[in-house]
């Protein structure tokens, strides 16, 4: 039998690496006697994939060395180790650098947080409910969750990890919706099967999911021009040659206008430099220090950062691993591929192909080219959350979950609880992992994700152990029965 039977019940809504971290953090530090009864709701397979790392592509490998990806923020080399246990690397000649770096392919990665969790899944403490859910309603001082299967469970406390939602299609190319080689949403399995060797491709974004695309077309025998756009032709940057420790302050003197990030950060540049030091070492102390850095600024502030700085800071942050950025250079180096600045002003089937009108950034007269295939690798739809599905949506009706005022994800306070159109805070609704990160900054490469994995786990352990008081008798008795008012929300408005 269950040990938690009548205990709390948390529910996790996606069991990406954010839900299933969450959960992992809350089983493994549950007090005895106090445990909950945790389920996640993950339509797929494994637990703890989600989008990033449930891929049976093998050209998709992690951005960043093994030895920063790890399930506890205090032992690094958990998923080094997990490799070496598991002879991960078998099959997988090319997963290190010439350095001996290891960048493993993303599978390996979910693999290992599916192999953390399974002894908490065969020892019943976290359950795995395969059925995606439609939709979550009050139901008092609980939740009523309903699920594809038609399954209503009664929760005490639901954590919210989604994360990334498909992709919206770019307007202009909304012609070619009915075409069969438009590629809207990449990550999909068997994506590229519509596309031939010789196919002339257009990828829309040039971001990490581009450098992917191409990768996995090289991977194909694909010799055919691929042209990728986005508006500025920024490409994702590589690592350093040698790993360089952080380097620059900017939070001592904390910071409150976007321009003055800018220019400290420059002046961090300039200071790098000058001791021989190149960018990397800079932009890893922001992204260290990005959290802080953003809560010191005021909202108007943010949004300014998410609108003007966004992509200069994406394509610096999001680095790529080495063999998908040598797969690029050669494309580039032998005009396979071709980058630019530009965005689609039009588009349309003509018979088999594709017509597109190119607006370049800075010319005025647009430029057709005809292609095959086109792929959309703009990225997850995060601004457009709350309409990515039924649950969310119905939520946001209820004024029980508001967009960020960033744009770049869900409005929750700093102890991660939902902040609803009162402006109050749902004390038993949690928004985990890189929606949250409008009010916590930085959220979206492993480390911090792992990181908040954790602290929403602390926050939501502390509200179990608030829900369930000896009696009298010296048994538990439901908090939310007693005390009511510890599942209400709440009226503050933290942070
Ligand atoms: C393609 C990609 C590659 C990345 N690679 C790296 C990397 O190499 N290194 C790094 O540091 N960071 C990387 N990141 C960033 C980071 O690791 C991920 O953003 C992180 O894994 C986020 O996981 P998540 O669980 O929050 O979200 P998701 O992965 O989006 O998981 C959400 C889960 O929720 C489920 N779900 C959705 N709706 C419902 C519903 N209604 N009911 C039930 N379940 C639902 C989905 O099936 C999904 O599994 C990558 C991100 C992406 C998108």
């Amino acid at each position: 039998m269950r040990k938690s039977e009548g205990s709390p019940t948390v529910a996790i809504v996606g069991g990406g690496f954010s839900g299933a971290a969450v959960a992992l953090h809350l089983a493994r530090n549950q007090e005895k006697g106090r445990e909950a009864r945790i389920i996640v709701f993950e339509p797929r397979a494994k637990l703890g994939a989600g989008l990033a790392y449930d891929t049976a592509e093998p050209t998709n490998r992690i951005n960043v060395p093994a030895g920063k990806m790890s399930l506890y923020p205090d032992e690094p080399e958990s998923f080094v180790r997990y490799m070496d246990r598991a002879d991960a690397l078998a099959d997988d000649r090319g997963a290190l650098t010439a350095e001996g770096v290891p960048y493993p392919r993303r599978s390996v990665f979910g693999d290992y947080v599916a192999s953390e969790i399974a002894p908490y899944g065969s020892a019943g403490v976290i359950e795995h409910r395969r059925s995606p859910v439609l939709e979550v309603t009050r139901s008092g001082n609980q939740w009523a969750i309903l699920a594809d299967n038609g399954q209503v469970l009664t929760a005490d406390i639901v954590v919210v990890a989604v994360s990334h939602p498909a992709p919206t299609l770019p307007k202009a190319l909304l012609p070619v919706l009915p075409h069969p080689k438009l590629v809207a949403d990449p990550t999909k399995a068997d994506a590229f099967e519509v596309i031939a060797p010789a196919n002339r491709v257009l990828i829309v974004g040039n971001g990490l999911t581009s450098a992917d695309v191409v990768a996995a077309l090289e991977q194909r025998g694909h010799y055919g021009p691929i042209i990728s756009i986005s508006r500025r032709g920024l490409r994702s940057r590589g690592h350093p040659a040698v790993a360089q420790e952080p380097y620059g302050d900017f939070v001592s003197k904390p910071i409150t206008h976007a321009s003055e990030v800018l220019r400290r950060i420059r002046q961090a540049l300039r200071a790098a430099r000058q001791q021989g030091l190149d960018w990397h070492p800079v932009l890893d102390a922001v992204r260290a220090q990005g959290q802080q850095i953003w809560q010191n600024l005021p909202v108007v502030e943010r949004r300014r950062i998410a609108r003007l700085a966004r992509t200069y800071w994406d394509v610096h942050r999001f680095r790529i691993a080495p063999q998908v950025e040598s797969v690029l250079d050669q494309a580039v180096e032998s005009g396979q591929l071709n980058i630019l600045a530009a965005s689609v002003a039009a588009a349309a089937i003509e018979g088999q192909e594709i017509v597109v009108d190119l607006k370049q950034r800075g010319l005025d007269a647009q430029h057709r080219i005809t292609v095959d295939a086109i792929v959309v690798t703009t990225g997850p739809a995060h601004g457009s959350i709350l309409q990515s599905q039924p649950f969310l949506a119905t939520l946001e009706e209820a004024g029980v979950l508001t967009p960020c005022a960033t744009g770049l994800g869900i409005a929750c306070d700093l102890h991660a609880r939902a902040i609803g159109a009162d402006g109050s805070a749902e004390r038993s609704l949690f928004i985990a992992g890189p929606l949250a990160r409008g009010a916590f900054g930085e959220l979206m490469g492993l480390p911090q994700v792992t990181e908040h994995a954790v602290f929403v786990a602390r926050e939501v352990k502390a509200l179990v152990a608030f829900s369930r008081l000896p009696s009298k008798a010296g048994q538990s008795v439901r908090a939310a029965r007693g005390i009511a008012h510890a599942f209400a929300s709440c009226s503050e408005r933290d942070g």
